[in-house]
């Protein structure tokens, strides 16, 4: 990769890119224009642009930074995009309509060092960290595939986001920016395992994304067994960032919970979890596992996450199910990538 993605740069790094090629301010506007406004994807249909600027930008920028290579899901349903990048490498993203919304699950990585047991990507091991070009092509895919603008954006797909915390922040701005694609903050999710200097970071960014924490599991012992990132930032240090950044930006944390038959949802496991998070202003999604290759769990039997609803709830927690929408076409996350062929390069945390 020698060229910068010119969709991997701010608005203000783009008015800086033009005056240090010499051109008048307005032409920044024009080419933001063309890249979010008109959603090009070839420097020559920059019109209003002279043939020789879009050659010297050719030369400086790629402007495509993602290619859709395989797309699976019904129409109107949960669709899966296969997501190839420059280097050869690729990554999936998930469309999800649900009424008026046109939700995307974005990757932040290729593959994933933090080998949750139950997650295809944390399988695959790590390759590299997406630049938020990428992220943003990926949206902007997403808006050609849905054909209008994506209403939310959730950092859930392949990937830690707050293992590469600079470049999502920096597709969080791009994304928001009013003049570009204009999706408010409040619309997108960063889903973290769990990486307290990234719970902290977002903290004091002042920007209002929603944050998302996953957690499966209610005690260290268990939590270190499904998710390795547990014995670097284990749940009492967890929790307690999590409080500070409920303090500090005046926002409610969604909790991950995912179920899994026999390990994480018994009555007592349940009780424990909301003893956990009652000091915590936070609400509960459940997961009902969906199969994963390589992972022997199971999916809850019916009523475990009626009886954690219930549970939690007496605690005053609100906690809903959430159905793993891209099952039936293998979207959960990494799992496309993998029957790919990607994932070979196994780097996990230490
Ligand atoms: S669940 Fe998330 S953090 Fe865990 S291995 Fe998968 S992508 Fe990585």
């Amino acid at each position: 990769m020698t060229k910068p993605l010119i969709h991997g740069l701010s608005r203000l790094e783009l008015d800086e890119a033009c005056k240090a090629l010499g051109l008048p301010s307005y032409r920044a506007g024009q080419i933001w224009t063309w890249l979010y406004g008109q959603r090009v994807s070839d420097w020559a249909e920059m019109k209003n642009l002279p043939a020789t600027l879009r050659e010297v930008l050719a030369c400086k920028f790629d402007i495509v930074s993602v290619l859709n290579q395989k797309l699976e899901g019904p129409p109107k349903g949960t669709r899966k995009i296969l997501v190839g990048l420059r280097d050869g490498e690729c990554v999936e993203e998930v469309l999800i309509p649900a009424g008026d919304r046109r939700t995307v699950c974005v990757s932040s990585q290729v593959g994933c060092r933090f080998a949750c047991v139950f997650c295809a990507s944390g399988k695959g091991g790590y390759v590299r960290n997406l630049d938020a070009g990428e992220m943003v092509g990926q949206v902007l895919l997403a808006w050609k595939e849905y054909g209008d603008r994506p209403s939310n954006i959730v950092f859930m797909g392949m990937g830690e986001p707050f293992d590469n915390t600079d470049a999502v922040l920096k597709a969080i701005r791009i994304l928001n920016d009013p003049d570009g694609i204009n999706i408010g903050a409040r619309h997108m999710t960063v889903s973290t395992s769990g990486v307290i200097p990234g719970i902290e970071r977002l903290a004091g960014e002042g920007i209002q994304v929603e944050l998302s924490v996953s957690l499966h599991a209610p005690d260290d012992a268990l939590r270190s067994r499904l998710m390795p990132v547990n014995r670097k930032y284990p749940l009492t240090e967890l929790l307690a960032a999590c409080r500070r950044y409920v303090a500090a930006t005046k926002r409610i944390i969604t909790f991950e919970y995912t179920l899994i038959r026999g390990v994480n949802d018994s009555r007592p496991q349940a009780l424990a979890l909301a003893k956990l998070l009652r000091p915590v202003s936070g609400r509960v999604n459940l997961i009902p596992l969906s199969p994963v290759e390589g992972f022997e769990g199971q999916a809850p039997t019916a009523g475990t996450a009626e009886m954690f609803i219930e549970v939690l709830g007496k605690t005053g927690i609100n906690a809903t199910t959430r159905l793993s929408k891209g099952t039936t076409i293998d979207a959960a996350c990494g799992q496309l990538r993998m029957r790919a062929g990607g994932g070979d390069s196994r780097k996990t945390l230490e």
